[in-house]
């Protein structure tokens, strides 16, 4: 293997949080390298809600007209508890810029971070693994293996990614933003603990019936939460929380299979089962005639690695933390992140100082620690459980709102139903 690069900041992960932090450092004219293990963006809807913090982080890019263009903007968010609808919440009361979420599949935002590299004549290493990493006088030596499309078999041929060459590139930083099952911070035997429930969801995206669904809908009951969201292109993705899953979909990485091939292997995730989660998690919809195109079972866990920061490697995304299923609070926090942190690194790149990384590292621990809490409506202080028996602190979990506007949902959530408490004091 022989050393044939250098490169001032190496992003480690082409999703959502690492092509993120990709054009940040283009933006600041700092020389970095991207590569993913994958050919190409995600082909999946996956995390596909953005928070009003996120499109402000966008205006702030120059990328918000590019996103809005493919998403579709839901101003209320309505939540059920069994079949009756106990409030709505409108978005635009929000103290936000941009007082709205949008709708978009991941893939199609990963679409639009792409494009945008691609603009400024950027290219993307796809097909590049990380395979191990060392440190080095100059910062961090990564070993990567550059994957190639071979035919295999002789019987029956079928194509198989085989390491083409290896080589090593050393970086003054590394941005670790390789997901959940991320390497680096496994070669880094840096422990993901828990910090909170662990749990699966189901999601499937169906081709939605002719309807002007603009509100995003979730659902409490004893069986867990659900949620209904409308995508663009007249899609629409249902999702459950789930105790325990009996199969998982094969990769929680970035995955190019189309899961319906598996579904020998997901008998629990066909038009039956979906017709049986909304009749009883949803009932509302269950006269809906649904066509699958997508699905999946993924393991959830609200988890945040021991040090995000650790001498050259930064953990970005879901990599240092990931969060409640079907809330798309792991995207929404690692985006704004991935700007927060090339900032710092810009400053250490130029002093050699780590202090605001290291500010910064800690900062995004405590905010995740506090959410993974969520002490908004703690026994004692404010109200626990709405008149309906919501668990309000799920709730929250369960908004995809983040930051000011997750605390402004939550005053809001608690004057609603506090006065609700009264009108139905009231009448007994
Ligand atoms: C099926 C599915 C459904 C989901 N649904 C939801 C949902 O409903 N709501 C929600 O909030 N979240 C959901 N998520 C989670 C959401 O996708 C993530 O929170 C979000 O993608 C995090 O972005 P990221 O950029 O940090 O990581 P990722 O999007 O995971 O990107 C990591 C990238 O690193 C690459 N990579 C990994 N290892 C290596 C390596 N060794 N070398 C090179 N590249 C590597 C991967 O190919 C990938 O492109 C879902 C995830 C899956 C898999």
């Amino acid at each position: 293997m022989r050393t044939n690069k250098k490169t001032q900041v190496l992003v480690v992960g082409a999703g959502p949080v690492g092509l993120t932090a990709a054009i940040s450092l283009q933006q600041r004219g700092i020389d970095f390298e991207i590569l993913d293990k994958t050919s190409g963006p995600s082909e999946h809807s996956k995390a596909c809600l953005l928070s009003p913090e996120t499109l402000a982080f966008f205006d702030d890019m120059g990328l918000l007209k590019s996103v809005l263009a493919r998403a579709l903007a839901i101003k209320g968010i309505q939540l059920f508890k069994g079949t009756d609808c106990t409030a709505v919440f409108d978005l635009s009361t929000l103290p936000s810029a941009f007082p709205f979420i949008v709708s978009i599949p991941q893939g199609e935002l990963e679409d639009v971070l792409v494009s945008c590299l691609k603009a400024s004549k950027k290219k993307i290493l796809w097909n590049h693994r990380v395979a191990r990493i060392n440190r080095s006088a100059g910062g961090v030596l990564v070993t990567i293996d550059k994957l190639g499309r071979h035919m295999t078999g002789y019987a029956v041929m079928h194509e198989e990614m085989l390491v083409d060459r290896t080589f090593g590139l050393e970086a003054k930083v590394v941005l670790a933003a390789d997901g959940f099952h991320s390497l680096i911070r496994r070669l880094n035997k840096i422990p993901y603990e828990a910090v909170g429930d662990t749990m699966g969801s189901v999601v499937f995206e169906c081709q939605r019936e002719q309807n002007d669904d603009t509100m995003l809908t979730l659902g409490f009951s004893d069986l867990g939460a659900s949620s209904h969201f409308p995508l663009p292109n007249h899609r629409s993705r249902y999702g459950f929380t789930m105790s325990q899953l009996e199969a998982v979909s094969a990769d929680r990485d970035k995955s190019h299979e189309v899961y319906d091939e598996d579904l020998g292997n997901f008998s629990g995730l066909g038009d039956q089962e979906l017709k049986e989660l909304l009749a009883s998690r949803m009932p509302y919809f269950a006269h809906r005639n649904l066509d699958i195109v997508w699905r999946a079972a993924v393991p959830f866990g609200i988890r945040l690695a021991d040090q995000i920061w650790d001498n050259g490697i930064f953990l970005l995304g879901d990599s240092a933390r990931s969060g409640f299923p079907l809330s798309a609070k792991s995207i929404n926090h690692g985006i704004p992140e991935a700007g927060k942190v090339v900032e710092a690194v810009d400053g250490y790149l130029q002093t050699g100082d780590t202090n605001e990384i290291e500010i910064v590292a800690k900062s995004i621990r405590t905010e995740w620690e506090d959410l993974a809490s969520l002490a908004y409506f703690s026994a004692g202080e404010g109200m626990k459980s709405s008149p309906e028996n919501i668990d309000l602190n799920l709730v929250l979990q369960t908004l995809p709102l983040t930051g000011d506007d997750l605390t402004f949902a939550a005053h809001k959530l608690d004057t609603y139903f506090a006065k609700s408490a009264k009108v139905l004091k009231g009448r007994s």
